[in-house]
């Protein structure tokens, strides 16, 4: 089964991909990631990357599908994969498609995660992850973490560069769900959309609900 997750940055799309991956048994494939481990680990890919998500645009579509399409070819995807973060436009909507069909699947299901403007700029400005295990968590600015570890496994919690309010503005102008990529899951009937604003449980609640209701089981 192949899911999309589409939102705002900050709707939750990670954490709520995560869960989904793991409940589905598909792989969970976050473009973002896999630009920030490009990134850190100093790649050519890595450091083009870096140039974008520092000002927080989009990686060009021609970087961003070809990446995507080398971590298709990795044996965990052939039962499926949960989308968080790709695709953030049309073309690159289409390209998934052209790929999963070339592996004799396609998309099952686009779920829209809304969230408004403020509610993605509270949660990004305030969010910490953990280095080791990705867990997140959000503190207030002025509330210490310092020295704070993960909860689950004593990881070190940082603060994404492009998580600083200036940046944060500029991913949610040019990074929303564009309508025409919306039209094109919505006539294909395979568009969603859920409440962002509820505790996790409840987002995934739906979230769960709306794939039984695809695959009827
Ligand atoms: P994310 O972790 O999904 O918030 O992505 C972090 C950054 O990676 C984004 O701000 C973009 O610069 C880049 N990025 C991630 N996914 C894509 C994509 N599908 N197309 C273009 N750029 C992307």
């Amino acid at each position: 089964m192949n899911i999309v997750l589409l939102g705002s940055p900050g709707a939750g799309k990670g954490t709520q991909a995560k869960l989904l991956a793991r409940h589905r048994g598909v792989a969970h494939i976050a473009t973002g990631d896999l630009f920030r481990a490009n990134a850190r680990d100093g790649t050519e890919l890595g450091k083009l990357a870096e140039t974008y998500m520092d000002r927080g645009d989009l990686v060009p579509d021609e970087v961003t599908i070809r990446m995507l399409l080398k971590r298709l070819e990795e044996p965990d995807t052939e039962n499926g994969a949960v989308f968080d973060g790709f695709p953030r436009n049309l073309a690159q909507a289409r390209a998934l498609d052209e790929a999963l069909a070339n592996h004799g699947m396609g998309v099952d299901c686009v779920v829209l995660i809304e969230v408004s403007d403020e509610e993605a700029v509270a949660r990004l400005s305030t969010r910490w992850i953990c280095r080791n295990c990705g867990a997140i968590y959000h503190r207030d600015p002025g509330t210490a973490i310092e020295g704070e570890r993960c909860e689950n496994c004593g990881g070190e919690l940082y603060q994404r560069e492009d998580d600083r309010p200036e940046v944060v503005r500029s991913r949610l102008d040019s990074q929303k769900p564009p309508l025409d990529m919306l039209d094109y899951y919505r006539q294909q009937g395979k568009l969603q959309t859920v409440n962002g604003q509820q505790d996790t449980e409840a987002v995934t609640a739906v979230l769960l609900s709306a794939l039984d209701d695809k695959h009827g089981n």
